[in-house]
């Protein structure tokens, strides 16, 4: 049988939005709609606006499936500061390095072994020079691989606790169970989501373009409930959706979201509900009670924001490598200038610049010699840019559906 036109065009319609959404392409289809006749009730209001998704994974979803080319123009999917390597100061990697130098075994996840520290340490700008240079730094997939090596050698050992709510119960477990050993301390520098989010939009909020609803993170709110977001949800004014990572999860958020704008509402909304309840994880939110103290914390980028970092609390405060080793807090004005020569990272890390809006991206600046923070990670923008692109699978599709 020999087709007509349209009913190819219809076939290889639906065969595109197959590869990027599987059994769901009828749903994207009409999510697509959705999202451009809910913008178009927007525009006069709002003119053009942004979505922004806090988490590198839904960054890493929009940008690996191209979804930011299914989006009406005059609606931006824009990333904020969704990833801890990104955020964290240089100034506790100096710290590390120096303590790696002085002969502790420094433990630490693989993309932090990569993070570039402003100013080098004997000759190291990054951990993983430092290993080169001779220090034992020792990549390790948690803090339970930490406690079992440093238990096996005996050694003077720090573990760097880098990451947001999702590893700080695991960390509050360790400290409240005993499980570190004595030659193990933990040099926690865990920093707390919703704070940073209230403050990255209310920085933007003066902007041309500000953000009008957000796609809040799936894996931290498994943990802290989607009952985190009400106060961001209610001094800003505007939707947070908790989202799931799967292409579609991303489309169901953002007509979400602008089906609330549409209604004149700001509600947190749970579209995450196979793993995220509203109440989250309370046993695990009272460990990292127990086992933390809320401290002002520095994000790198951005400077310091109120209650927005975990320390260890006086009770397990035995097991701190920051009272066992003296380790300094970051001075304020160095956090003014943390960031390398022309890179772009303080901007990303709010969503006001695009990598590729940065001259080092993918000149100087690559995932294999990274420059600035957000190089560095998988979450990272900049990383996720540079290895996808904006070139996804819907990119090419939409152009197909002339949804461009
Ligand atoms: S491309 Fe590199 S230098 Fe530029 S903003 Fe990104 S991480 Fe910084």
């Amino acid at each position: 049988m020999v087709m007509g036109k349209e009913e190819k065009s219809g076939t290889r319609q639906i065969e595109g939005l197959e590869r990027v959404f599987r059994n769901n392409a009828e749903l994207a289809k009409m999510l697509v709609g959705y999202i451009g006749k809910f913008y178009n009730r927007l525009k006069n209001d709002f003119g053009t606006f942004k979505i922004m998704d806090f988490c590198g994974t839904h960054e890493w979803t929009i940008t690996h499936y191209g979804l930011r080319s299914l989006m009406p123009e005059g609606l931006e999917l824009v990333a904020g500061p969704g990833c801890p390597v990104c955020v964290t100061p240089s100034h506790y990697i100096q710290s590390a390095l120096k303590l790696g130098f002085e002969g502790v075994v420094v433990y630490t996840y693989g993309d932090v072994f990569r993070l570039p520290s402003l100013k080098r340490v004997n000759g190291a700008g990054s951990l993983a020079e430092a290993k080169a240079l001779g220090a034992d730094v020792r990549i390790v997939t948690g803090i339970a691989d930490a406690i079992a090596d440093a238990r096996s050698h005996g050694k003077d050992a720090v573990f760097l606790g880098i990451g947001f709510e999702t590893v700080a119960s695991g960390y509050a477990q360790a400290l409240i169970r005993g499980l570190l050993p004595d030659n193990l301390k933990l040099m926690s520098l865990v920093k707390l989501t919703p704070p940073a989010m209230l403050a990255t939009v209310e920085i933007l909020a003066k902007e041309r373009s500000a953000v009008k609803g957000i796609i809040a993170p799936g894996h931290v709110s498994t943990i802290t409930g989607a009952k985190a977001w009400k106060p961001v949800a209610d001094r800003l004014g505007i939707p947070v959706v908790v989202t799931g990572f799967e292409p579609i999860d991303v489309l169901i958020a953002i007509a979400e979201a602008l089906k609330q704008l549409v209604r004149n509402e700001a509600k947190v909304s749970i579209e995450y509900t196979r793993a995220v309840s509203w109440e989250g994880d309370l046993k695990a939110q009272e460990m990292i009670a127990e086992a933390f103290r809320v401290v002002e914390d520095a994000w790198r980028g951005i400077g310091f924001l109120p209650e927005s970092g975990l320390r260890i609390s006086e009770s397990y405060s035995s097991c701190d490598a920051f009272r066992e080793y003296g380790i300094p807090e970051i001075a304020p004005e160095y956090c003014q200038e943390d960031l390398p020569k022309g890179c772009k990272c303080a901007e990303i890390v709010i969503g006001k610049e695009k990598p590729t809006n940065c001259p080092l991206f993918m000149k100087k600046c690559r995932p294999s010699s990274p420059v600035g923070p957000c190089m560095v990670s998988l979450e990272g923008t900049c990383a996720i840019w540079a290895r996808f692109g904006a070139d996804g699978l819907a990119d090419r599709i939409a152009e197909d559906l002339d949804l461009r």
